[in-house]
């Protein structure tokens, strides 16, 4: 039996990396650090450069500055989409930037002499890779494991995290950071004086 700690910390709040294909998913769109500006695909040698970190370089001829910004957008829309999962509504946009990003993957079923289909991209270059990692979305969605992919609940931050706890009650990408500042946050806005000024600054 566990020990029953004071103030504990739900298991589901950390930066574990997903599980199987949506890890690199996860990878995908944690290349942008919100917080500091940080992206990886903020030019075609950056996302040049994360292709072949994760062994997706043989997929892509000439990576342009258009087809880095073309992934990040739908970055973003994966992102968004993400909100779903703590129950929050999804942009519309961002379901249509990612539909139409799966049509210019042409994402078609490829049966096997094993008896199984996966969705695989029919389209070449940058497209190939997007169709790569809307069909990891997908599958997760099929095998239940997608509802526990999040975005992290603190707006500075929005880290693709997934949700180890086992009742799937996470809500930071970590209790430690995230969590505990959305608290202070929350203290803080309980502690102001109805009648106070709205427009105190939310920069830390
Ligand atoms: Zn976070």
């Amino acid at each position: 039996m566990k020990p029953n700690l004071p103030n504990p910390q739900p298991e589901g709040s950390s930066r574990r990396p997903a599980p199987g294909g949506l890890g690199l998913l996860q990878s995908f769109i944690n290349t942008l650090e919100i917080e500091t500006g940080q992206d990886k695909l903020g030019t075609g040698a950056g996302l040049e450069s994360w292709l072949r970190e994760h062994g997706l370089a043989e997929a892509t001829t000439s990576i342009s500055a258009a087809d880095a910004q073309h992934c990040a957008q739908v970055r973003e829309a994966l992102r968004d989409l993400l909100e779903a999962n703590r129950g929050s509504a999804v942009a519309k946009s961002a379901a249509e930037a990612l539909s139409r990003a799966a049509r210019s993957s042409q994402l078609v079923l490829r049966f096997d002499d094993g008896g199984g289909a996966i969705l695989q991209p029919a389209a070449t270059g940058v497209d190939a890779t997007i169709g790569r990692i809307l069909s990891i979305a997908y599958a997760a969605m099929i095998d239940g494991s997608w509802h526990r992919l999040k975005v992290c609940e603190d707006d500075t931050c929005r880290w693709a995290f997934y949700d180890y706890s086992k009742n799937c009650s996470g809500s930071w990408c970590s209790m430690a950071v995230c969590g505990n500042r959305s608290k202070a946050r929350r203290y803080r806005t309980r502690r102001k004086p109805s009648t106070s000024s709205t427009r105190e600054s939310h920069r830390r």
